[in-house]
This record gives C-alpha cells, structure tokens and sequence, in this order.
C-alpha cells in the first residue's frame, strides 16, 4: 500500500517531473507548449436526461445569475481560434430546443460494439438449463470420513494453519473418532470436485508487462513498451528438453460467477442477493406514487423527495434499469471492480495489482470483507504495464454473463437465467488512471468528471495546465485561453453523449497528430476495456476514491501549505507547528487504542510514512482543536472547518436528500471560494495550490445522487483485503505464488461452505450476524462507602445534559454500570474504572460516555 500516495500533491508541478511509472496515459496528451484552444463557455449545460439525471437538479442560483456567467469577451474572442474542434467535440445546444443529445446517449461507436462482439465470442445463453448446474447439495450424499475431512479442512484453512497443523490435527481427529482423514491433497482434490471451481491460467510476460489476451493473444514475445526504456521483447515460450513450446510465466485469473452461482445456490445468501432489487423497488415506487402524493415531493422542485443512501437507491442504478434495460431480474447482478496495488515483502520492487469484484448485489453490512472476490493478483516483482490485458479474461465472463448464464437459485428452488454486469470501476488516482483512458490529471482538461480546463501558474514555456482556480488573477496573461470565471454552481459537466462523439473522433483520426489534438482538447485518451461493460455510463463509471483524496491528498496538501509550502509571511503560514505537532503525541491518550493506531507528531514525522489514519485523526480530531490554541490564524481555521464539515458528511454512511446535497453543495463551493480567496489571493503565480484534489470536491454531492454514498468508491476495502492476503503468506522464497494459493483457495472454501453450509463450524445462525453493542462485565454499585460514586453521580449529571432530563442515582431511572462495552465491529471499550485498574496508556471512557448517551437517547426517542 505503498503506492503513489499523494500523485496529486506533487511539490513542484510546474517543473514537475512525472517520475510515475503510469505517464504512457499522459504521454501523448502533455505536449502544450502549443495550445490549442477551446471554447468551454459555449458547452451550455442545458438539461437534458442524462445530465439532468446524472448531476441531479441544478442549483438554483441566487437573482441576477444568468445560467452562463462565464460569458465575457475574453472566451468570446476565442472560440473564433478553432471553432472546428470545439464545435464537433462539445455539445451545443442547438438553439435550445430539440437538441438530440438524448439519443446519442445510445448511439455507441463502432469500436465498442466490436470490443463487445470480441469479447463475447458468439457466446447465447442454451435455451433450456443444462444438466450438469449446481444447486445446493445433499451432505447426506458425503461420507462420515468426507464429510469429518471437509470440516477439518475448512477450520484449517480458515486459521490459515499450517501443513503440520494440518497433519497434526487429523491425527488427533482419527484417534478419537476413528474415522479415516483424508490427506490435505485428498481433501483439497475433494473439495475442487465438489465445486467445479477451477482457476483460468493465461500466459503472462515474466515482467508482467502484459497478458496474453485481446490483442496480444497470438504473440510470440512482449511487445510492450513502457514510457521510458525500450520495448520489452521478452519471449513468451520456452523450448522443453523434448522440444515443446511451453509458457515461461502464468496469471491466475478465477471465475467470478462461480461465486454468484454458489450464493444463489445457498438459501441464505440467495435472499441477501436480492437486496439490490429490493432499494431499487423502493425507488421506483417512490417516484411512481409521488406524483399522486403531495407528501412526497419538495415544494421548491417538485421533484419527489428521495434519498441516497447506496448503490441501490442511487441514480446510477436506477438509470441502468430505466435507460439501459439491466437488471430486469431482482436476481441480476452488479459489481465493482476495483485495482490498487501493494507491497507484498519488504523487499523493494515487488509490486502486485489486486483486482477484486464487490458484488453490490449484497446489503453493504455484508459485502465487504469475506464477501469480496479477489479475481486476480499480478505476479510481481514488477508493477503491471497493460492493466487492461490482465482485466481481459473477467470481461470475457462479464460478457457472457450479461448475455445470461444459468444458475440455481435456493430461494425460489427453481433454474433461472441470470445476468451479471460491472456497475463501476474503483481506484485510486493511479489505479483509475490505468483504466479509464481519460488522458489523466496532468491533462489541461484533467478533471474527469468535468470540461473545466486547467490553468497554469507560471509564464515559463512548458509548465503545465494543472490547476484549477474558478477564477484566477491575472488570468489574461497567464491562461489566456482559459476562461477567466468559472460558475462553481454550474460547471461544464462532462456527458455521456459527448463521449461517444469523442470516441467516434479518436476512431476516425487518420494521424497521430489529430489524435493528439482531440486527446488534448477533450481529456479523453481512447475508448477503455471498461465501456465494454454493458453498465457503462461516463463519466461515473470512474467514481473518485474518497480514501486517498481526502485524506492523503488534500490534508496532506493542506498541512503542506501551512507548513513547508508558505513562507513566514505568508497568512496561511502555521508559526507555531512544532508546539502544534508535540501536542498530538499527549492528546493521543484521550484516544481508546481500537480506534486506530497511534498518531505521531507530524512536525517531526511527516516525512517519514506518515499513514492515512494518522491524516484522519488530524481532520477529525486534532487540527481545530490544537490549532485554536496554539493560535492558527482565524480565517485559516475558519476555512479549514468547512473542510472538516464536508469531510465529515461525505464520509458519513447515512440517506441523503436532494436538500441535503444542496446543502453540502453550497458548502463546498463557499469553502472552495474562500480557499482561492485565503491562498491565491491576488498572486497569479499561487494558483498551483488550487490543486485538482481540492477542486474535485465539487463533484462529492454529484457523487452521493450516484451511489448513494462517496464511501462507496472508497479503496479501503481493497486495502484491506490486501493487507489481510497479505498478513497470511508465509513464503519468502515464493511470495507471490503462495499469494495466488491464498487467493484460490480463499474462494474455493467459500464456495464450498456456500454450498455445504454444514461443513463450517463457525457457521453462524443468521440472527448471530445482526450484532448490537453489547455491554459486559456489569459492576454492582455501592451505595455507600464507594469511592466511584462521585465519578458515577458526575457520569450522570453529563447523561442529565445531553438527555435534557435529570437522572440523579436516587431518580427513579434505573442504571447499570459495566466495566466493558462490545463495539459492533468487535472492538471493546474499556470503563474508566477498569481502565483506572489496568493503568493503560490510551483511555477508551471519554467515548464511552458519548456512546452510552447516544444508547440512551434513541432508546428515548425511538423507542
Ligand atoms: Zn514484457
């Protein structure tokens, strides 16, 4: 989890050096030293559905605001410098009226429909189920030594045991019940049998440049070339003794829908599936009964009042089964697919790419963790260079599998037809960047999710259009070719229909050099793997990754400026940060230890790995409290609070109205102005710190109408399951073999539980899983004599506060005490007075009280 960890917060960017591995999406498109330009301010945003649905409504915009306030004769003039690409690259309304957006919204290129042709391989789905579909299966059908070697084998795998403990406790096992264990080859051999889940092994180039799939399949050696060296030309075979051409290197890619058909097949899982359908159910009905139903719909826009709250309840969802005819089926599936890469060893360079499916299809209390589906792992020690090759075998599934595929579904004890698709594809800013092919963030129209152009903050020939004030100083000298205001409450949204256009432009360009212009003009860099999905809508297919956006770019940006990026007499500058940085370490103790790790001072330790968490804990906790005593100048706290409180709300799991959003929306743009104001000021040549991270937090509303919630986009799981793969490998010789035996039998025992549920001894009665905050370890309170009772009569004089009702130790509300409480995420608090006993270093009760009230009060209010 090393990699690339603040790509957006490059120092220096003018002169920047682009030392990414990843700049071959950059490449063509950085050649600006000769603009061309473009018109932005004529994309007039009028909406039509897929922007109307898309973006959600517009704001309305205070009186006096026209809905193009970017118009003045700055860009007026400039439209005329190349009307050609502008006009034929951007949507213009044609005059307002009938504009045929929408059915372009349909029209797909060529292109992509012989990617899909391609990828489909004249794949039908048989007219009737074949025989040989799994259903959910007999365990009277296994043997008593089957079935004893089963469950030994499971409970050994899941506490990734080791060969000898394998052996070990099978002799064990056969001593005392006498039956047979079958060998751990044995076992294993069963349990493939059983499932049919095989893995696919596709040839790889030893340096894991490329997989040999799509259009590398018939080749001999790798012709790969990455950005800086020449090509790879690694062979792909080897000669055997005997003369036999045989691959040097394989990848394991597994079959994802191996999973669904063993989640359908199981009658638990098989509900759970249909909880996508269910959110969306419920929306449908929603805006089917509002129109009769004043109740439902918002005064101001008549729009019925919804709220997001996931991928089931958003617009994305909602907009494939209306527009695109998906997931006609309750049992149709959606996944993300998500990429980020990791460290394995200590070992420097070996870099390996997880790609994992989240199968959205699962209530999101549920699909995280085990549930993911690890589909591949590049073998390292290099970092993957065609990212796509490797993806290519799962959208070879995906294609069938949106065709439909036959299953057995538990539920209903009936075969039925289902189809499957990927809804989104997550990543970090380097991961998305390998898959999206948007020309990336070094781009001048590097904001994916928008046509806003970037700026440059220096008149030096060559620096690079990379940041993105709305409205820069001295804007006509230094980008003169950019418009000179841009209307943060009505920005040139990218759209699905100019994308298919730019697609079809790349397509029809007879040189490189035209390429290169539209490349250059649009930010578009060629049509991605990823439009084959069936779900494909731009640009919200590449959500952004709240996770390191957040946290690693912009706090770490922010605490930049304040620090090493602005000098003594500069009003942001932060004076005190060494006194600031030494308070961290002693409010730390405030912290209980489950919370996360411990928080370093980030005077002295920034530089060295300082961790996402500890960012996190700087957001949420520590800056505004610490930096209003060690006195951080107002205003720089001031703005910095908006940040915090838009932080705070994306990251809050909780439904959202289109009220709420507005809210959030007028939020961001009033910090996002108030920061211009603060750190550019009137210096042209300071706009580099309108960093594309910061501005991108325009698009956080847009990003919960999607989804539901920004967190959804989030790589923490991913990082998790890589840290957890990574934790269980024991080969240091063979780490990433030993990594692809993980992977594969991770998901062999899932599917093998899914369809024997008997088999797992930890397994758990539904109403188990559903847990709640428990408390233990209850302590009995003495009246007299007991020294805790002036801390339990202050405990609940704050209980009194909060409830807004008294509750005294003689009231008539009875209480309990208790020396733990059990967090839902199994975490345990401790009491302050068994905290008091065990003499820790971190205390868990200043939460504890918080936690207790909250209880307290939706016991009150709720109940
Ligand atoms: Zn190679």
């Amino acid at each position: 989890m090393n990699l690339n960890t603040n790509l957006d917060a490059h120092t220096d960017a003018d002169t920047n050096t682009d030392t990414d591995a990843d700049s071959d999406t950059d490449a063509d498109t950085n050649s600006d030293t000769s603009d061309l330009s473009i018109d932005i301010t004529a994309f007039a945003h009028d909406l039509v559905y897929d922007d109307a649905v898309l973006h959600g409504e517009p704001i309305l915009l205070s009186e006096g605001d026209s809905n193009s306030a970017v118009l003045d004769s700055d860009m007026v003039s400039e439209s005329e410098e190349d009307p050609d690409i502008s006009l034929e690259l951007h949507d213009f309304p044609d005059d307002g009226s009938d504009s045929n957006i929408n059915a372009e919204f349909f029209e797909t290129p060529d292109v992509l429909d012989k990617l899909r042709d391609q990828l489909l391989g004249g794949y039908k789905p048989p007219a009737e189920c074949p025989s040989n579909i799994k259903t959910g299966m007999d365990i009277d059908k296994l043997s008593l030594d089957e079935n004893i070697s089963l469950e030994h084998f499971i409970a050994w795998k899941k506490s990734n045991g080791t060969v000898k403990a394998y052996n070990m406790h099978a002799k064990v096992l056969a001593t005392h019940t006498g039956a047979t264990i079958l060998t751990l080859y044995q076992a294993r051999k069963l349990a493939v049998k059983l499932t049919g889940f095989h893995a696919t092994k596709v040839d790889i180039c030893p340096k894991s440049c490329i997989v040999y799939t799509g259009k590398y399949e018939h080749l001999d050696k790798c012709p790969y070339k990455p950005s800086s060296g020449p090509v790879c030309n690694t062979p792909r075979y080897r000669q055997s003794s005997k003369g036999i051409k045989q691959p040097i290197a394989q990848v394991q890619v597994l079959p994802v829908m191996d999973t669904v058909r063993a989640l359908y097949a199981n009658a638990e899982t098989s509900s759970e599936m249909r909880n996508r359908d269910s959110c969306l159910q419920q929306v449908l009905h929603l805006v089917a009964t509002a129109a009769n139903d004043p109740h439902l719909v918002d005064g101001m826009t008549n729009a019925p009042v919804r709220q997001y709250s996931d991928y089931g309840d958003g617009q994305i969802h909602q907009m494939q089964y209306e527009k695109l005819g998906l997931f006609k089926d309750p049992r149709d599936v959606a996944f993300a697919l998500s990429t980020d890469g990791a460290q394995l060893t200590m070992k420097k360079q070996s870099n390996t790419w997880l790609l994992i499916l989240i199968i959205l299809n699962l209530p999101a209390t549920f699909r995280y963790g085990d549930q993911v589906v690890i589909n591949c792992a590049t073998p390292g020690p290099y970092s993957p260079g065609d990212i796509e090759s490797f993806l290519w075998i799962t959208f070879m599934e995906m294609a069938k599998a949106s065709e439909g595929l036959w299953m057995y579904d538990a539920v209903d004890s009936s075969y039925f037809l289902n189809h499957a698709v990927i809804s989104m594809a997550l990543g970090d800013m380097l991961g998305s960047a390998k898959i999206n092919g948007m020309a990336g963030h070094m781009a001048i129209f590097g904001d994916r999710f928008s046509m806003v152009q970037g700026a440059r903050s220096s008149h030096v020939k060559g620096s690079k259009a990379l940041y993105y004030p709305s409205s820069p100083p001295e804007n006509s000298t230094y980008n003169p070719d950019r418009p000179s205001n841009y209307d943060l409450h009505n920005l040139p949204l990218r759209t699905q229909s100019q994308y298919w256009k730019v697609i079809k432009k790349l397509e029809d360009a007879q040189t490189k050099k035209d390429k290169a212009s539209i490349v250059k003009a649009t930010g578009i860099s060629r049509l991605p793997l990823c439009a084959a999905s069936k779900a494909f809508i731009h640009p919200t297919f590449f959500p952004i990754d709240p996770f390191h956006i957040f946290y690693e770019n912009e706090v770490l940006f922010i605490w930049d400026l304040w620090t090493t990026l602005s000098d003594k007499n500069d009003p942001v500058h932060f004076h005190r940060v060494a006194e600031f940085g030494a308070l961290i370490p002693g409010a730390m103790k405030t912290l209980p230890p489950v919370f996360c790790g411990p928080v370093r001072d980030p005077y002295l330790k920034r530089q060295s790995q300082y961790k996402i968490y500890e960012w996190m804990a700087l957001l949420h906790w520590y800056i505004i409290p610490i930096g209003i005593e060690t006195g951080m100048h107002p205003s720089v706290l001031k703005n910095f609070s908006q940040f915090v409180e838009i932080i705070e709300f994306a990251m809050t799991s909780t439904k959202r109205t289109d009220a709420n959003l507005s809210y959030l929306q007028e939020l961001i743009i009033k910090f996002l102005l108030g920061f211009e104001k603060l750190y550019i000021g009137n210096d042209p040549e300071k706009i580099n710190r309108m960093r594309l991270c910061i501005f991108q937090l325009i698009h956080v509303p847009n990003h919960i109408r999607w989804n539901g919630s920004i967190r959804l986009g989030s790589q923490a799981t991913v990082e998790r399951s890589i840290g957890e793969m990574g934790r269980m490998i024991r080969s240091k010789k063979a780490p990433f073999a030993n990594l692809t035996n993980l992977i594969y039998e991770k998901e062999l025992i899932k599917i093998l539980c899914l369809y024997y549920p008997t088999l797992d001894i930890n397994c758990k009665q539904k109403s188990d899983l559903k847990t709640v905050l428990q408390p233990i370890q209850e302590h009995k309170i003495y009246k007299k004599y007991n020294p805790m009772t002036p801390v339990i009569e202050e405990e609940l004089a704050s209980i009194s506060v909060l409830l807004k009702q008294t509750i005294t130790s003689g009231g008539n509300i009875k209480y309990s005490r208790w020396g733990k409480l059990k967090l839902l995420n199994g975490h345990v608090l401790s009491s302050r007075s068994t905290e008091a006993k065990n003499r820790v270093q971190r205390q868990s009760f200043w939460f504890e009280v918080c936690l207790i009230c909250t209880i307290l009060l939706k016991m009150l209010i709720f109940d």
